[in-house]
């Protein structure tokens, strides 16, 4: 059997570990376009802040793909996938022919319609490499001002790491408060504050409308008018799923390509999984990119069972982010906001230890957890198994709870689990 694999990150490796779980003969080719081994992209704010080196972020031991017999071309992009030759086209001419394909190529960074923007030194915030160029301009003192397009996680990450190495940051932002893809308004303000104790600027509300060329310094036009100077502009106003190579194909996508609960798309040879993969939302009950990286990892874990003969379901999984910012903690999972009339907000509104749960129907259906996060497993773990929190829902809100709040049956349940009355604080 010839396994062929488009990407070389967290999805890739979960799937060659999937593969060779099931099918220790046949040859795996990883195609990848970045030249490194796979390195945890999380991590990459942190090696700009000079808080890891390389070595420290790959994903997997360096012989990981000398003991997994994997063909690894680092370096090499593909250009075009024949389905009906089963073979992809690397950009420089070679083709590759396969019997299973996955699709890893995940997410690239969006770029917004902004006027004279094409012609400026912007740079994205997505790879490795991104953040070497970055380095290059900080240690050469071209980056004095630096101005990040977009307050998402990836925005908020830049901005940390450059914060860290003495730079003041402004961060513009479109949206009325930071993070909003992962926080409400209340906790969003806690963690500009934090933010802004280290002397990040936020303009929020406003769009970049122009940047125009000034020497040295260019200069940033909002919607409102109001003119900003920088001399390293990063865009970070959120990623798409890369679909150039199925354009052509009869597979059907939507924001990323459509897959079954096998992991497969509508050609029965070719399996997507990752930021590229529509794949299922246990909560929400549907279909839809959840650019997470755990999450590629298990979809392409599922996928590469598949691919080597098995008939495995992909589990699911739910949006769920765990970062710090300057040692200050923030967990969210699942839903957010209360959109349906049988959902209910609880919040305890301490800006060192916040907590908001929603819940439906009396489950949890999300939690936004901020400082203290001890507990949030208990929080995950209540959302996974769609528990009914009646008896012991307003305890929820105690910065004391933990198991021992439980009912016992589902105090047994947890603790089968692995977790003990003391991982929970309750000793
Ligand atoms: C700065 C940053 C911070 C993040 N922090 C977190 C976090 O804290 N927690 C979390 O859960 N998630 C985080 N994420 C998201 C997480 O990194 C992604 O969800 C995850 O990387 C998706 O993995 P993937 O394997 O689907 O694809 P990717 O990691 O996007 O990798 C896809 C690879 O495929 C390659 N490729 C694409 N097309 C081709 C082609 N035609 N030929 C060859 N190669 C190709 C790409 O170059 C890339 O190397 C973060 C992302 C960024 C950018």
């Amino acid at each position: 059997m010839k396994y062929v694999i488009i990407g070389n990150s967290a999805a890739s490796v979960g799937a060659v570990e999937g593969i060779r779980k099931v099918d220790s003969q046949g040859t795996i080719t990883v195609i990848s376009e970045e030249p490194y081994q796979a390195y945890s992209r999380p991590l990459i704010s942190y090696y700009l802040a000079g808080k890891v080196r390389e070595e420290d972020m790959y994903y997997r031991d360096p012989d990981f793909y000398e003991a997994n017999r994997v063909k690894l071309l680092p370096g090499k992009k593909v250009s075009r996938i024949d389905s009906l030759q089963k073979s992809v086209k690397l950009e420089e001419g070679q083709d590759i022919e396969y019997d299973r394909l996955l699709l890893a190529a995940g997410s690239r960074p969006f770029l917004p319609p902004v006027k004279g923007i094409e012609k400026q030194n912007y740079h994205f915030f997505n790879s490795l490499n991104d953040v070497k160029e970055i380095q290059k301009k900080v240690e050469a003192n071209q980056a004095a001002q630096p101005l990040i397009v977009g307050a998402g996680l990836v925005g908020m990450k830049a901005a940390e790491a450059l914060s860290l190495l003495g730079l003041p940051v402004t961060v513009v932002e479109l949206g009325s408060h930071i993070l909003g893809s992962i926080l409400s308004e209340v906790p969003a303000r806690i963690v500009q504050r934090k933010m802004e104790e280290h002397g990040i600027r936020f303009i929020l509300g406003k769009s970049v409308k122009e940047i125009a060329w000034g020497g040295d310094l260019q200069g940033v036009v909002m919607s409102d008018g109001q003119g900003v100077l920088t001399d390293l502009i990063i865009v970070a106003a959120g990623v798409r799923s890369r679909l150039e190579l199925v354009e052509e194909l009869p597979v059907s996508r939507n924001r990323g390509v459509k897959v079954n609960h096998y992991m497969q798309t509508d050609l029965e040879n070719i399996y997507a999984a990752g930021d590229v993969a529509e794949g299922w939302d246990s909560l929400m009950e549907e279909n839809r990119v959840i650019p997470i990286w755990p999450g590629a990892y298990r979809q392409g874990h599922t996928a590469g069972m598949n691919m080597a003969g098995l008939k495995i379901k992909d589990t699911g999984g739910f949006a769920l982010n765990s970062i710090a910012f300057f040692g200050f903690s923030i967990i969210t999972a699942g839903v957010f906001e209360a959109r349906e009339g049988n959902e209910e907000i609880m919040t305890r509104e301490e800006p060192e230890n916040f907590l908001q749960l929603i819940f439906r129907d009396n489950r949890l259906l999300g939690f936004i957890k901020l400082g203290e996060v001890d507990r949030a497993g208990i929080f995950t773990w209540l959302i996974k198994e769609g528990i009914d929190c009646t008896p012991f829902k307003e305890r929820l809100l105690n910065p004391d709870f933990c198991l021992l709040d439980l009912p016992a049956a589902l105090r047994k349940e947890r603790m089968r689990g692995g977790e003990t009355v003391e991982s929970l604080g309750c000793a």
